[in-house]
């Protein structure tokens, strides 16, 4: 498998079920965290994690 990165919470920074590749491009997915229960609509470009909350 290649490189694999946990998405974590923007919130608590916890890992969250999702993964993602140094190439894997997001564009507002709701990310729901197991831990502290929360929604963020993130999106993702060169591993980067970028909240996009309306
Ligand atoms: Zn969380």
């Amino acid at each position: 498998m290649r490189d694999t990165t946990w998405i974590t919470c923007p919130t608590c920074n916890s890992k969250t079920r999702i993964k993602i590749l140094p190439d894997t491009k997001i564009d507002s997915l709701p990310l729901y965290c197991p831990k502290c229960k929360q929604e963020n609509v993130i999106s993702v470009c060169n591993l980067k994690i970028i909240v996009n909350n309306k």
